[in-house]
This record gives C-alpha cells, sequence and structure tokens, in this order.
C-alpha cells in the first residue's frame, strides 16, 4: 500500500492526561473527606515479583497524594489460597477499605478466579469480578479495568467526546484487554471488529479503523502500511527488548516510527496507555467509597 506523505502524528502524552485524571480523583476524594468518607484502597501482594513489587509502590504513592488511604498487604510466595482468601474476606468487611485490588499475576498454586470472584463486586477497583464484567456486558455502571478505561480516555482525548460511528479494531481479545476494550468502545456506539492470533488478513482489517487499539503483546506487529491515514493508533503493548547496548528497553505492538508517518495521533510506549492505569484506579477507588457509602445510608 502506498503511503502518503503527511505530517507527523501528534503523539498522546499519557503522562499529562494521567496526570489531570488524577487530579480529578483527588478533587472528589476531598469531597467525600468533607462529608466525612477518606477513601481507601488496599493492595495486596502475593510473591516477591519485581515489577510487581514496583506497580505497588507506585500505586500506594499515588493514592496518598491523592488525598486517599493505602493499606499494603505483601505476603510471601507460599501464602495458601485459604490465606489469601482469608484476607480477602477481612478486607471486605473492612470499613476505612472501599477499593481492593490483588496484584496478578498470583503465584501458581493459587487460582487467581476464585480470588477475584471472592471480592466484594463494590470493591473490585480493577473491574475484574463476574459481576462487574458482566455489567459492561449490559452496558450498566459498574467498576470498569483501568487499562481498558484508559484507552477511551485517550481516544477521546484525540477526537472528542462523541465516537459515535466510528470504526474500531482490537487486536486481541484476552479478559484483561481485548474484551473490555471492545465492549467499552461499542458502549460509546463506535462499530467494532475484535481481531486475535486467528483473524486472517489482519493488515487489511486494520486498514479499516479510525481508532486501532493493539493489544497482542507482539512486538512492532503493526506496521505503518496497516494504518489508515488520520487514523488514532492505541498502543497497548508492552514487550522488553534488548537494545543495541546491550540494555533492556520497552517498545509496543505498533512499529512506532512508521505508524506516525501515517496516523493522525499516537500513544507512545511507554508513556502512553500504562500511565493513565493508576489514575484511573484511583478514580475506580473514589468511584467505590461512593457506592459503598450509599450503601450504608
Ligand atoms: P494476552 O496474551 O492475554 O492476549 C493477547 C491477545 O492477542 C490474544 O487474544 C491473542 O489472540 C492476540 N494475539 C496474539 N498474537 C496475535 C497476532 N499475531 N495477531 C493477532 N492477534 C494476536 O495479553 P494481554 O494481557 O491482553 O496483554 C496484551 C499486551 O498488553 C501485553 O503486551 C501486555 O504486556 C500489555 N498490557 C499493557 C497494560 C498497560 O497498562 N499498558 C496493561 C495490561 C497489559
Amino acid at each position: 500500500m502506498q503511503i502518503e506523505a503527511r505530517t507527523q502524528a501528534a503523539i498522546i502524552d499519557g503522562k499529562a492526561i494521567a496526570a489531570r485524571v488524577r487530579a480529578q480523583a483527588a478533587a472528589a476524594a476531598r469531597e467525600l473527606a468533607a462529608s466525612g468518607v477518606i477513601p481507601g484502597l488496599a493492595v495486596v501482594l502475593v510473591g516477591e515479583d519485581p515489577a510487581s513489587q514496583i506497580y505497588v509502590r507506585n500505586k500506594g504513592r499515588r493514592t496518598i497524594e491523592a488525598g486517599m488511604r493505602s493499606f499494603e498487604h505483601k505476603l510471601p510466595a507460599r501464602t495458601s489460597q485459604d490465606e489469601l482468601l482469608a484476607l480477602v474476606r477481612q478486607l471486605n468487611g473492612d470499613p476505612a477499605v472501599h477499593g481492593i485490588l490483588v496484584q496478578m499475576p498470583l503465584p501458581k498454586h493459587i487460582d487467581a478466579d476464585r480470588i477475584v470472584a471472592a471480592l466484594d463486586p463494590d470493591k473490585d477497583v480493577d473491574g475484574l469480578h463476574p459481576l462487574n464484567a458482566g455489567r459492561i456486558v449490559l452496558g450498566k455502571p459498574g467498576l470498569v479495568p483501568c487499562t481498558p478505561q484508559g484507552c477511551v480516555i485517550l481516544a477521546r482525548h484525540v477526537l472528542g467526546e462523541d465516537l459515535s460511528g466510528l470504526d474500531v479494531v482490537v487486536i486481541g481479545r484476552s479478559i484483561l484487554v481485548g474484551k473490555p476494550v471492545a465492549l467499552l468502545f461499542q458502549n460509546a456506539n463506535c462499530t467494532v471488529t475484535m481481531a486475535h492470533s486467528r483473524t486472517r488478513n489482519l493488515p487489511a482489517l486494520c486498514r479499516r479503523a479510525d481508532i486501532l487499539v493493539a493489544a497482542a503483546g507482539r512486538r512492532e506487529m503493526v506496521r505503518g502500511d496497516w494504518i489508515k491515514p488520520g487514523a488514532t493508533v492505541i498502543d497497548v503493548g508492552i514487550n522488553r527488548i534488548a537494545g543495541a547496548d546491550g540494555r533492556s528497553r520497552l517498545v509496543g505492538d505498533v512499529a512506532f516510527e512508521e505508524a506516525r508517518q501515517v496516523a493522525r495521533a499516537i500513544t507512545p510506549v511507554p508513556g502512553g496507555v500504562g500511565p493513565r492505569t493508576i489514575a484511573c484506579l484511583l478514580l475506580n477507588t473514589v468511584q467505590a467509597a461512593r457506592t459503598i457509602a450509599g450503601r450504608r445510608a
């Protein structure tokens, strides 16, 4: 396919957008505090995974900065499923805790589905409980997973609030990312096609997209000539590769330099979708605190 010469795409500044969302969450937390409710987020980490430890530390810091309470539960990797279930039940019943996030992945001997199913759905700020997944399918309000929510917010940042009628192609159909992303864009009145590893002629399909979301976890798979000129490209993929200097670096699922010659706007990796995730988590915690306060009233 011939790519027209165009000006380069705008790079979507995920960090700046995340800062705005965190400020919004902090303002909502102040409002709740004035009515006597300080939103509290409990994060549970099982094991010593270094990436997860960094995420948990950042979440705790951002929670406190937003004027909320942060509770961290760090458990050893040998923690049994029953011990973890007991902690989840304790947090479900704790009135100071409005949001519970169990950091994934969990050690292999723990059934993650059972842990998620044990969460109070109103405190499930990761939006993973089957009841919250069902609410997205039904188009009802509920707690929405943070990364998919971030994709819609980034698209609206570029294209405006009304996304009605736009063609969206989502590459990836995982429960954590692809499926909820597709449903959220559908709820925003877009025409959505979900692609996956068995999809035929993926490049041609992608070329139809006004909004292309790449969430396959395949480094730089989406090439410049897969992109419709003027499309908005949201790259969710995070792939670690060895750089020429021997140090590792992160790249997305989209060949960034090629794509930015064709797209209207594109998220970089890192610095695009990632920073939005914690910001959405804070918003979800505020939303959970409101719901739970309403439940008690
Ligand atoms: P996953 O492995 O569970 O799912 C990948 C999906 O991509 C599957 O549905 C599969 O069918 C599809 N796929 C794989 N290869 C394909 C191909 N060649 N063509 C078309 N489709 C293909 O992964 P996931 O948990 O959904 O995560 C996807 C990516 O997003 C990963 O790189 C992950 O690290 C990243 N991620 C980023 C954030 C963030 O905050 N930025 C959050 C979660 C996940």
